[in-house]
Order: structure tokens, then C-alpha cells, then sequence
């Protein structure tokens, strides 16, 4: 997981807590989607778990079972077709993921389309055990917005009486849907759109690190761009064609039909769901998980 330069701020100044081992136990990480906030999140986990002072290192017991991961058969989606854990589950015993999961009661299997109260009392006695070896509990909650209100209430219990080194990290575009209590008794990281000039930055110093032109940093900063770029709020229509835009060149014919056909149903005032699936599936298929975490698929669209 690497950190975006928008990302170093808040870094910084949560590796200076964990060295006076004053990390927060329970962090609310908000800001508009697609700013890498569980890209952060992850690293954040990492940071906590990891056995040496350097952390993450990458290269200790803990660092190499936290990026173990995997996914559950089927794979979790959320409501909007994205995978619940984008990167999987972590296979590190003393880390937890929690996201949109199976309902197992349903039948046929469906994904539940909130946060249930029932993951929170797992995670909340989960968290009373000793960690396995030794150092701490990490609990990621993603997207913590989408709790119901039982779970909501679940989870005040648990941030109420925080084990020592359990930690909690709830991710959130939305936190504003959170209950006023939730959010008081987290510490609260926030994540802002980065400047033009710090985008252009980051891409020239990858193009410097290579010696050449980078297309996957040309990519990030694309996404930056997108992500800059005013469209309407709320006209998903605009929304659409402007994520279109980084894609049609390299649609074939069937795509392009298809969108034209999606994006007339959408301006008729249809669900703009399996548009949505449409541009996940083009940006899946060229590795741009910014984009597809970004303000178009969550506030826009
Ligand atoms: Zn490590």
C-alpha cells in the first residue's frame, strides 16, 4: 500500500503518536471518496501490528501475515458492485476487515446492503481475546457509514470501553450519516483533495524514479484530475461521461454501444446501477481502483 503525497500530513503525525504509543484507539478517516483513504486505512493497520520500529516494515512476521490476503467464496460486493475488501481479508490473526458481507440466512445467497449489527457483536468478542502474538487488535470498519442503527449501537459499546492496544479504524465519505455519538468518541482524520501542483509533482517525481515517462503515474495523475475536475453534483449523466472519457479510447464497439444505451436510460431517470457496474468493470480491467473509488462512483453517479 503506498501513500499518496496528500496522504504524508496525517501519516506523519500518526507515526508520531504510535512512537509515544499514544495511537487513538478508535479513528474516523473521512474525505471525499477516492482520496485513498483505505489505502491509508490498511497502512494504518500495518503500522499498528507491525514488530518493528520502522512500521511498516514489510519484512517482519506480522508485515508479511498482514499482507497475506484473501477473499471469501463468493466475493463480498457492496451495494455498488465494488468489492467489499478491495485488497481481501488479511490473513495477520490479530487484524479484521469488516465490510458488506453475505447474508448466509438468504436464500438465494444475497450481500447484505448495510453493516449488521450481528458483525459488530463478532468483532466486539473477537476483540476481548488476547491478540495472538501479542502486540495489538486492528478492527477496520469500511464503509462505517453503512452501519444500521442496531450495529451503530453495537459499536458505541465497544468504543466506550476500549480494550488496551485494541484499535479501531472506521472509514467514511459520509460520516455525517454517522451518529453524533460515534463520531464523538473517534478521533478524526481528514483527507482533502490534493492541489493541481502537488498531483503534477508526485507524477514527475515517479517519471524522475524510472528515468521515463510513467503510465501508471500518468494514470494516478489522471485520477487526481477527475477527482479536481467540477462536474454538476448530482447530474449523473455528466458524471458518467466524464469517467467515460478516460476510458472510451480503448473500448471496443460493444462497450461503446452499451454505454450510449446505458447513459440514455439514465438521462430518462433510470437506476444508474449497472451504468455504474459498466465503468467498474472498464476501470477493474485497467487497475484503476482510485477511479473506481472515486467521487463519480460514490457521490455523483
Ligand atoms: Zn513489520
Amino acid at each position: 500500500m503506498t501513500l499518496a503525497p496528500w496522504h504524508a500530513d496525517n501519516w506523519q503525525r500518526l507515526l508520531a503518536r504510535r512512537a509515544q504509543d499514544r495511537l487513538p484507539h478508535a479513528l474516523l478517516l473521512c474525505g471525499a471518496a477516492g482520496l485513498g483513504q483505505r489505502e491509508f486505512a490498511e497502512r494504518l493497520a500495518a503500522m499498528i501490528l507491525c514488530e518493528r520500529d520502522d512500521a511498516p516494515c514489510g519484512t517482519c512476521h506480522a508485515c508479511h501475515l498482514y499482507a497475506q490476503r484473501f477473499q471469501r467464496d463468493p466475493e463480498e460486493t457492496r451495494p455498488d458492485g465494488m468489492l467489499s475488501q478491495p485488497h481481501g481479508h488479511p490473513g495477520h490473526p490479530d487484524a479484521r476487515f469488516v465490510g458488506h458481507a453475505l447474508n448466509e440466512k438468504s436464500s438465494p445467497k444475497k450481500m447484505y446492503t448495510e453493516l449488521t449489527v450481528d458483525q459488530i457483536r463478532d468483532l466486539s468478542a473477537w476483540l476481548v481475546l488476547p491478540p495472538q502474538l501479542g502486540r495489538a487488535q486492528v478492527a477496520l470498519i469500511d464503509p462505517a457509514d453503512e452501519l444500521n442503527v442496531a450495529a451503530s449501537n453495537a459499536l458505541l459499546k465497544t468504543l466506550e470501553e476500549p480494550g488496551e492496544r485494541r484499535h479501531l479504524v472506521l472509514v467514511s465519505s459520509r460520516p455525517a450519516r454517522l451518529s453524533a455519538t460515534i463520531r464523538s468518541r473517534c478521533q478524526r482524520v481528514e483527507f482533502h483533495l490534493p492541489a493541481r501542483e502537488q498531483a503534477q509533482a508526485w507524477r514527475r517525481q515517479a517519471e524522475a524514479a524510472t528515468g521515463r515517462a510513467d503510465a501508471a503515474a500518468e494514470q494516478r495523475l489522471k485520477h487526481t484530475e477527475a477527482l479536481m475536475t467540477p462536474v454538476k453534483p448530482g447530474n449523473a449523466v455528466n458524471a458518467a461521461q466524464h469517467v467515460w472519457s478516460y476510458f472510451k479510447g480503448s473500448a471496443d464497439k460493444n462497450t461503446r454501444l452499451r454505454f450510449d444505451k446505458l447513459i440514455n436510460k439514465v438521462s430518462m431517470g433510470e437506476s444508474t446501477i449497472p451504468m455504474k457496474r459498466l465503468l467498474l468493470k472498464l476501470a477493474e480491467a485497467q487497475q484503476q481502483h482510485y477511479l473506481l473509488n472515486s467521487l463519480y462512483f460514490m457521490k455523483l453517479l
